[in-house]
């Protein structure tokens, strides 16, 4: 049977450093709801940042399994570590009727 998704899946893509974050932190704060995919990420986690605000912090093998089980709808690799957007939340979140932004780089868009 068909899924129907209901919400807009947009993207942000953009090199390393670009200011994809600044761009979308204007965008949500000059409009209404838009789900923001939070990434799984094997790189170590910077100071202010917070497990499952900035990203889903995890180590290689999870990220690897999480691979071979096909949670991600994309990964990539950038700068040496692991990075995938979960494929059951973005789902979830568009079937809802939520729009949702991936800020990803641009092997994953
Ligand atoms: P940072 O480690 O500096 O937060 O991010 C490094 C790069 O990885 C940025 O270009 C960022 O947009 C990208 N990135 C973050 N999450 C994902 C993701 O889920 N998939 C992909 N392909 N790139 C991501």
């Amino acid at each position: 049977m068909a899924k129907s998704f209901t919400g807009t899946l947009f993207i942000f893509s953009a090199p390393s450093g670009a200011g994809k974050t600044s761009l979308v932190k204007a965008l949500l704060d000059s409009t209404g709801y838009i789900g923001v995919s939070v990434s799984h990420t094997t790189r170590a986690m910077r100071p202010g940042e917070e497990d499952g605000v900035n990203y889903h912090f995890t180590d290689r093998d999870s990220f690897v399994r999480q691979v071979e089980q096909g949670r991600f709808l994309e990964h990539a690799e950038v700068f040496g570590n692991l990075y995938g957007t979960s494929a059951d939340w973005v789902a979830q979140t568009l079937r809802g009727g939520d729009d949702v932004i991936l800020e990803i780089d641009w092997q994953g868009a």
